[in-house]
């Protein structure tokens, strides 16, 4: 077999036209443009990259930004003033706080501090217990929920598919397993203690891979038709960037496979859109 591609970058485009078109559409009828803001603390040059991409996305569709560019030395007192004044900014419906903190700060108390109904990342407390109950508006993960799309886009029925995910992160690996739960899948997470990954992974119709290792699953691990999600993005020595499926020999026994890159990071920015938008529909206190 030979793999189909899942083309993240196309898809996600469509997805960006579309909340373009809803956004001039908000504009048509008086309504105010949809703001984010994004809070980038220290200089880490990988985070200023994805920032520099998130605020570019934003502006491709007609998104109000801003950013917030703490230096190193800020105090978590001060970031958390911080959030508390762009809860109560009427111009902002999405709040994204730029991951990783220094270790110094309390992740969680940060995120814990933005209002769900601005937690456009989906990584509050409240909104993933919404997603664990199957509760509806919810600002979801945007990790897992582009992967969702991009399933939704092979056409394949969900229900009663054995789907494994490998990597167990706050961010990635576990709301993916509630995601696929709640469409019907029957769940396998995977992490460092697992015994026999091989043959887990082999047993998966759906294989999501959130690991941070280069090439670390061949294809003889993955069994033949699988839908093959790479959510992993890796640097090798000669500077390329590689998932965490070895690539070639997957897509031969894979029916559908994402590239990488092009295949869910595309899908990750396109949701953070989709939610920035919900969100401002959640602050007219429409139903998201
Ligand atoms: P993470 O927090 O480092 O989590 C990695 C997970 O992999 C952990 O749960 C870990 O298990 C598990 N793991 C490590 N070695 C393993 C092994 N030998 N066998 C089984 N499981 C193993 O990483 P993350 O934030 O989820 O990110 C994972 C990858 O996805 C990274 O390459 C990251 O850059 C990429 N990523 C991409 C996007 C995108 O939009 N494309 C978004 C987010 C992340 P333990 O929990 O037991 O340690």
């Amino acid at each position: 077999m030979s793999a189909r591609i899942l083309d993240g970058k196309t898809i996600s485009a469509d997805l960006r036209a579309g909340v373009k078109a809803r956004v001039e559409a908000l504009l048509a009828g008086g309504g105010r443009r949809p703001g984010l803001a994004v809070v980038l603390l220290g200089r880490d040059p990988a985070s200023e990259v994805y920032v520099r991409n998130k605020r570019n996305a934003c502006a491709q569709v007609g998104f109000y930004s801003e950013l917030h560019g703490l230096s190193e030395a800020s105090s978590q007192g001060q970031l958390l003033a911080l959030i508390d004044a762009l809860n109560a900014d009427s111009r902002i419906d999405g709040i994204l706080i730029q991951l990783p903190l220094p270790d110094r700060i309390d992740t969680e108390a940060v995120i814990e501090r933005i209002l769900p109904t601005k937690d456009v990342d989906g990584f509050h407390p409240y909104n993933i217990g919404r997603l664990a109950l199957r509760t509806p508006s919810v600002l979801r993960p945007c990790t897992p929920k582009g992967i969702m799309t991009l399933l939704a886009h092979t056409g394949r029925a969900l229900e009663g598919l054995d789907a494994v995910v490998v990597g167990e992160s706050d961010i990635v690996g576990r709301p993916m397993a509630l995601e696929l739960l709640a469409a019907r899948c029957t769940i396998t997470v995977c992490h460092e203690y697992t015994r026999d990954l091989a043959e887990k992974t082999r047993s998966a119709d759906v294989l999501v891979t959130a690991v941070g290792r280069p090439r670390f699953i061949p294809g003889d691990w993955v069994k033949e038709g699988a839908l093959a999600i790479d959510v992993g993005i890796n640097r090798t020595t000669d500077g390329s960037l590689v998932g965490d499926l070895d690539f070639a020999s997957v897509s031969r026994r894979a029916a559908w496979i994402t590239p990488v890159p092009g295949g869910v990071g595309p899908m990750t920015i396109a949701s953070l859109l989709e939610n920035t938008l919900q969100a401002a529909r959640l602050q007219l206190g429409e139903p998201g």
